[in-house]
């Protein structure tokens, strides 16, 4: 579904991505697994529309480098999910749609992540975990081949975020959405996702299951990051 082959970003001197390849199979979940400042989210920006310095990003058999973001068939939702507050929750929803059948559609989108009935509900009205549903909501409206993820669970609290990235995982296949998500918590990345490709310092290090991952990281960075053979790395005491 998405394949990106030799990316790389720079601003001025910085070197935000660094040669980055992977592939996203059709319906597949991945999760970008990185500390602060890796260029997760630099890389989701060459997806979504910023033109890299290098590389090729093609989706859907088609190489979309250097077509416009509206024209590229992508959802987005980000941490702060920028509600539009002025509109209630169905006309955020509808925001990306047009044509006959818009209402219907919204409906079936608020049922989809929990929220029926809620359409005239004003935004500021709503928990934090009710604004993100209205966000995956109004990303998922328009069907995009794929859906991508910026820390969508980064300032709701742990409890709120364990309970939905199951709900999230849960919907996803069972609508056969292609996701890439970004984040920087590994049991977020694992809770969700397929697969994980850790990210550092603009390059991505390794890709795999939880299981491959802790079972052969291939550095000790993948190591540390992971927490998965701390106990055997440390020098002894
Ligand atoms: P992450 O999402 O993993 O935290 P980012 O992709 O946001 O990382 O950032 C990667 C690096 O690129 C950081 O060092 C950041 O400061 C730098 N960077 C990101 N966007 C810009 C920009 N527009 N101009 C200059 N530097 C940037
Ligand atoms: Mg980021």
């Amino acid at each position: 579904m998405l394949k990106l082959s030799h990316v790389s970003v720079r601003f001025g001197q910085r070197q935000a991505v660094d040669d980055v390849s992977f592939t996203i199979e059709n319906g597949e979940i991945l999760a970008l697994l990185g500390p602060s400042g890796s260029g997760k989210s630099t890389l989701l920006r060459v997806i979504a529309g910023l033109t890299p310095s290098e590389g090729q990003v093609v989706l859907a058999g088609r190489d979309i480098t250097t077509v416009p973001t509206h024209r590229r068939g992508v959802g987005l939702m980000f941490q702060d999910h920028a509600l539009f507050p002025h509109l209630d929750v169905g006309g955020n929803v509808a925001f990306g749609l047009s044509g006959a059948g818009k209402q219907e559609r919204v409906d079936e989108l608020l049922e989809l992540v929990g929220l029926a009935g809620a359409a005239k509900r004003k935004i500021n009205t709503l928990s934090g975990g009710e604004q993100q549903r209205v966000a995956l909501a109004r990303a998922l409206a328009p069907e995009p081949k794929l859906l991508m993820l910026d820390e969508p669970l980064g300032q709701l609290d742990r409890q709120l975020r364990d309970r939905l990235v199951i709900e999230l995982r849960e919907l996803f296949k069972r609508l056969g959405t292609t996701v890439l998500a970004v984040t920087h918590d590994h049991d977020e990345a694992f809770a969700l996702a397929d697969r994980a490709a850790i990210m550092s310092r603009g390059k991505l290090l390794q890709s795999g299951t939880a299981d491959q991952l802790k079972a052969a990281p291939v550095d000790e960075f993948v190591a540390d990051f992971l927490g998965a053979t701390a106990s055997v790395r440390r020098w002894p005491q």
